[in-house]
């Protein structure tokens, strides 16, 4: 948080109330740096990691720009488009935007892959300020003509990074040609490259450039742990730990679609309340286990990568790397989940010997090392990290509920890089990429 107040922000009174009835005391770094810069007119390069209260930081001053001309009275046309993602991220956005356009009376309506488009047309008909939106539909939507954006003033491209990994660019490239100009345009990224930067280059004119981390650091209000575990001994390992440690509600990242439904069925066996969000899910499902999740209904929520980007939670305490990712950038983005908004949160990685290697990449890139220990006691629901035990015959067993989860030494485990196993695994050992 900052030294500055709202009150000191250019942002109008009923903006002002908006805020105070959220809750928000202060405005975050990105919101004090953002606001007037937009408010003054900017095109805006900037690089916020997720969590930092970005979405305030464009949606407010456009908010407040919007609410100074008057729509046209006949047809709403769209006037601001944030371009994002996914689609959770899309609903995310949305519903943030009009909790702070709500006094200000701005309509907002998003459009996504994955659900029937002709409710979406119908929706669009009605007229909307501010259009939150992934590119596929949205370019599926201007080609057949239900929408135009010859009105936009106001273009954010949000987790530009992340869309350029997913491939985006081409949409991205198209839909520019159908925005008119001259326009505000902000890009937002939570790691900045080359590809993000060539896309400033194309698309903001003589952008002001804010940062509010340091370059794919990690939020300090995270705490991480690594765990050396066989991966056949995972599943057991996780049930271990939420189990004795008494753990909350926890946000668990799987590499694989397969993965994420075994691990479920796994926990369910051991009487955890989880449930799955993947791509194969369809958007009821997926929005059905979202809304459990956020409501405290569903203990541990476990999805891939992609699934579970745009999740906004308060307070979550805790994140898994179930798989280490082999995307280090990814493992900024999981650990973002947590400690969040000034709660403190905490970040845990489950590592195979086979993983190792993405441990030290995922270490380079945020500059700080995660130390690896041997899967620690839990006692009254406190970890107990213990010694490590030096000979690699002697492999100490925990009791967990009845069962015996194996835990390795550091040492046996750095030794062997072959993944071995005390008794058949559920979980194959399959690296693949079908999130
Ligand atoms: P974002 O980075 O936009 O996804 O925001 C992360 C979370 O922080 C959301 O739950 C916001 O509601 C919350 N938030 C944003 N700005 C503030 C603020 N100034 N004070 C407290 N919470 C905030």
């Amino acid at each position: 948080m900052t030294s500055k107040n709202f009150s000191d922000l250019p942002l109008c009174p009923e903006l002002q109330f908006t805020l105070q009835e959220l809750g928000y005391k202060k405005p975050t770094p990105i919101q004090e740096k953002a606001i007037p810069l937009v408010m003054e007119g900017h095109d805006l390069l900037a690089e916020a990691q997720t969590g930092t209260g970005k979405t305030a930081s464009f949606a407010l001053p456009i908010i407040e720009k919007l609410s100074k001309k008057a729509p046209d009275p006949k047809y709403r046309s769209i006037r601001a488009l944030v371009l994002v993602p996914t689609r959770e991220l899309a609903i995310q956005v949305a519903d943030n935007t009009l909790e702070y356009g709500r006094a200000l009376s701005m309509r907002v309506t998003s459009v996504y892959g994955g659900v029937r488009v002709e409710n979406q047309v119908r929706k669009l008909k009605r007229g909307t300020d501010i259009l939150v939106a992934t590119p596929g539909r949205l370019l599926d939507l201007l080609q057949q003509k239900a929408i135009d954006l010859e009105s936009l003033e106001f273009m954010v491209l949000d987790e530009a990074d992340r869309m350029l990994d997913l491939g985006f660019i081409e949409p991205i490239k198209q839909i520019m040609d159908y925005a008119a100009e001259p326009r505000q345009t902000l890009l937002f990224s939570a790691t900045a490259d080359e590809s993000t930067e060539v896309l400033a280059e194309f698309y903001l004119n003589d952008p002001k450039k804010v940062r509010v981390a340091t370059r794919n650091s990690t939020s300090h209000q995270v705490k991480q742990f690594a765990y050396a575990v066989d991966n056949s001994d995972k599943a057991d390992v996780l049930s271990y730990l939420i189990s004795e440690g008494q753990w909350g509600q926890a946000l668990v990242f799987v590499r694989t679609k397969k993965r994420v439904d075994e691990l479920v069925q796994y926990l369910q066996r051991e009487k955890i309340d989880a449930g799955a969000i993947h791509g194969d899910k369809s958007q009821r499902e997926r929005i059905r286990m979202l809304d459990e999740f956020m409501r405290g209904d569903l203990q541990i929520l476990v999805a891939t990568d992609v699934a579970a980007r745009g999740l906004d939670i308060d307070a979550l305490p805790m994140v898994v790397n179930y798989d280490v990712p082999n995307v280090p950038e990814d493992y900024v983005h999981r650990i973002g989940r947590t400690g969040r908004a000034g709660e403190m949160g905490q970040a845990v990685s489950l590592v195979a010997p086979v993983e190792k290697e993405f441990l030290n990449r995922i270490e380079k890139l945020i500059k700080q090392k995660i130390k690896l220990r041997p899967v620690p006691r839990v006692e009254d629901g406190q970890l107990i990290e213990s010694e490590f035990v030096a000979t690699k015959s002697k492999k100490r067993k925990v009791k967990s509920k009845g069962k015996v989860a194996k835990r390795q030494t550091v040492e046996s485990y750095q030794k062997d890089d072959s993944i071995k196993s005390v008794r058949p695994s559920p979980f194959g050992n399959k690296f693949g990429g079908d999130n």
